[in-house]
């Protein structure tokens, strides 16, 4: 059966704007975003099992063992006899690890993503901005230092208490960033090698960024339809 809207996984570092790009990409195609790392803090917050269980690895900035993540996206993706495959959807923050990346194929029995999108953005340009950004803990916005909400440091969106993220900090994100270079990088490389990787520069203008990252989900969406 054709879908009915993209099928996207999203790319990039810590920092490199996956988030605020998955966020509009999906109001755009009106698809599901299903981000691993908002799973969890919600779990946390929530302080469920998996939420408990999750937080001991998110806030030394290691990464959830491959079986909890899969297991999320495996319920998530499966829910619903599968409508949520076939409506489309953007994964951001899912796969992280080659395991996961191989996984994912398995899960999706050959509908097939249409696009891997990287958003490409040099390290010392996310260690920048992750030194200042702030999150809502109730929805998840991001704010930055920058750029606070209006009434600081409250949610403009649902008046949250916006704080950084305790693996925002210093330590925390120089290991998520190592981690992301032996277990991201390969990653890239899986899907580079079946043609289906797309890398947009993730700098610059938000709104640039995000009419790139449509021109790319466009391109490759278009060979399905
Ligand atoms: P994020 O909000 O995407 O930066 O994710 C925050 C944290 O959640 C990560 O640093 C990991 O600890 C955990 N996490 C999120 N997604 C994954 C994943 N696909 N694999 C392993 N850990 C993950």
């Amino acid at each position: 059966m054709s879908s009915q809207g993209p099928r996207v996984v999203l790319l990039g570092k810590q920092g490199a704007g996956k988030g605020t790009q998955a966020s509009r990409v999906a109001e755009h195609y009106a698809i599901a975003h299903l981000a691993t790392g908002d799973v969890f803090r919600a779990a946390a917050r929530d302080e469920t099992p998996l939420g408990l269980q999750a937080k001991e690895y998110i806030d030394r900035g290691e990464l959830v063992p491959d079986p909890i993540v899969i297991g999320v996206v495996r319920e998530h993706l499966e829910d619903n006899d599968r409508q949520l495959v076939e409506a489309g959807f953007i994964l951001d923050g899912f796969p992280r690890t080659q395991v996961q990346a191989v996984e994912l194929d398995v899960v999706l029995e050959g509908d097939a993503l249409d696009v891997i999108v990287n958003l490409d953005v040099p390290t010392e340009v996310v260690l920048a901005r992750i030194a200042g950004r702030r999150v809502c803990v109730q929805c998840g916005t991001n704010y930055h230092v920058d750029s606070p909400p209006t009434e600081p440091w409250w949610c403009d969106k649902c008046g949250g208490h916006v704080v950084q993220r305790d693996d925002d900090r210093e330590d925390a994100v120089m290991r998520r960033l190592e981690l992301y270079e032996i277990q991201t990088l390969p990653v890239i490389q899986y899907y580079r090698r079946t043609g289906r990787l797309v890398n947009v520069p993730g700098q610059g203008d938000s709104n640039d960024v995000f009419a790139a990252v449509v021109a790319a989900i466009d391109a490759r969406w278009e060979l399905r339809r």
